[in-house]
């Protein structure tokens, strides 16, 4: 059973006051649809339009593993803790599975689930051999020292040595994990396979393998899947009104970049509030106060404070998601004003609250499209790793791009073909992939 750090104590010494870098600060707990069952509600509706057979419905819905371990850590004053680590593997029919880890309070098995079947689903969209997986360590990182984060680490990766590696399961960063997290786990498992073995993971510091272009890679591919939407609906970049929810990796760089495409971004937001400019956001500014104040914009003077559940229904041209989950649900979706929604997070509309924004004809880039840059980049990094050989900047982003551009005109064509939503059109795309390759690749026993 999983054991939150809450109210343990420590040396005095957290994460956030020896490495902010580390900490960006957990989620909070609050009321949330189950993201498995919005995952399976899209997944049934694209299976029906495949006409699926019973049998590769039943495989395709189910993960192929699912692990859950105990994580005893000697915290610092010399007590035992025990925390519960995940990793399910949803699906490695198209080739090693992949996916992030996150470190959070509320994490929980479905949760894990829903995200690992959203890994297959993207990168099957954005057509790179490799399947869907994800993970997770229940704890709060706000409460944990340094220490005590790299030895929940370190051991979770031990006890994963049987699922990770570069032929067979590769992490990444997620909410409130990093390159330093994911340096520690190259470690950990080179020192067990007694060779270094980059290629196990990706999202790592540059000096071990990492790809230049990774870190931006997720922002950057919304930017793409931002202005492909764009053009399609007849809105001009450079007369785009914007809100951007969360300011954190995915956040901070879509509004970044879209800002230097010609959008005006009018709202931001993190953990700690939302901020309205209808003059325009520096974002560079923003960018910078968040670096210095625990990656946090709490203070920041460069807008009018509102509350985040007004950033996301401000009168815009687009809307970025890019926080948690369960943001725009059948509470709210009838007050979003934006006439195009980026999703730079995973799952952040639920399935209740789908046909609520198709009533009002908003054009939805869905998740496992919008965000799949940054599993592209890791994709790419991990083919640099087995090359032993290393890309410019501009190569990869110039692979990025074409890759998000590609996926995004192959999910519009197949939703103009059904006359259905983009979220769809991704859906049946990518089961159609990855059911064509379980057909000719058969059921083995
Ligand atoms: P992050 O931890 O760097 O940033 C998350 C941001 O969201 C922070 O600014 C946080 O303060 C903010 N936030 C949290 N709850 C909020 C709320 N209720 N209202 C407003 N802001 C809130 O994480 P990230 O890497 O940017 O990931 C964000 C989302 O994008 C997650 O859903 C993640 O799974 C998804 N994603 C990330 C990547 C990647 O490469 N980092 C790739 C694909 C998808």
């Amino acid at each position: 059973m999983a054991t939150l750090t809450k109210d343990l104590p420590h040396n005095g010494t957290t994460a956030a006051a020896i490495a902010p870098s580390i900490y960006k600060e957990p989620a909070p707990i609050v009321d949330r649809d189950n993201p498995l069952e919005s995952m399976m509600q899209r997944f049934d509706k694209a299976a029906e339009i495949l006409a699926l057979e019973p049998g590769i419905y039943q495989y395709l819905k189910t993960p192929v593993k699912s692990v859950i371990v105990s994580i005893p850590i000697q915290m610092d004053d010399g007590s035992i803790q025990v925390f519960e680590g995940y990793r399910v593997i949803h699906n490695d029919i198209l080739g090693p599975s992949k996916g992030g880890i996150r470190y959070a309070p509320d994490v929980n098995l479905d949760e894990v689930k829903a995200l690992a079947a959203w890994m297959t689903w993207k990168c099957a969209v954005v057509d790179i051999p490799f399947g869907g997986a994800k993970g997770g360590v229940r704890c709060d990182p706000r409460h944990l020292s340094i220490q005590q984060i790299e030895k929940i680490t370190r051991r979770y990766t031990a006890d994963m040595l049987d699922v990770f590696g570069p032929d067979r399961d590769i992490p990444a960063p997620d909410v409130n994990t990093n390159e330093q997290i994911m340096a520690w786990i190259l470690d950990t498992y080179s020192m067990h396979v007694k060779r270094t073995e980059p290629g196990v993971v990706t999202g790592k510091p540059l000096v071990l393998g990492g790809s230049k272009g990774r870190r931006e890679a997720t922002g950057r591919g919304v930017m793409h899947s931002a202005l492909r939407a764009m053009e399609k609906i007849g809105i001009k970049p450079k007369s785009a009104t914007v809100a951007v929810e969360g300011f954190g990796n995915v956040g901070s760089i879509s509004a970044e970049l879209l800002a230097a495409e010609g959008c005006k971004i009018i709202g931001i937001s993190d953990i700690s509030g939302a901020y309205h400019n209808d003059g325009g956001i520096d974002v560079a500014d923003a960018i910078k106060y968040a670096e210095t104040h625990d990656h946090l914009l709490d203070g920041w003077k460069g807008g009018d404070k509102i509350t985040n559940e007004q950033l996301l229904t401000l009168d815009c041209d687009v809307l970025v998601p890019a926080a948690r989950e369960d943001r725009i649900t059948k509470r709210n979706a009838d007050k979003i004003q934006a006439k195009l929604i980026v999703e730079g997070a995973n799952g952040p509309t639920t399935a209740g609250a789908d046909p609520i924004l198709e009533s009002k004809s908003v054009l939805v880039v869905p998740d496992i499209l919008a965000n799949a840059g940054g599993v592209t980049v890791s994709y790419f990094e991990w083919v640099q790793n087995r090359m032993g050989y290393h890309w410019t900047l501009e190569v990869v982003n110039e692979r990025l791009a074409e890759t998000m551009n590609g996926a995004f005109d192959r999910v519009f064509e197949i939703s103009q073909k059904h006359k259905i939503p983009l979220r769809l059109a991704s859906y049946v795309l990518a089961i159609d992939k990855v059911a064509k390759t379980l057909r000719l690749r058969g059921i083995y026993g």
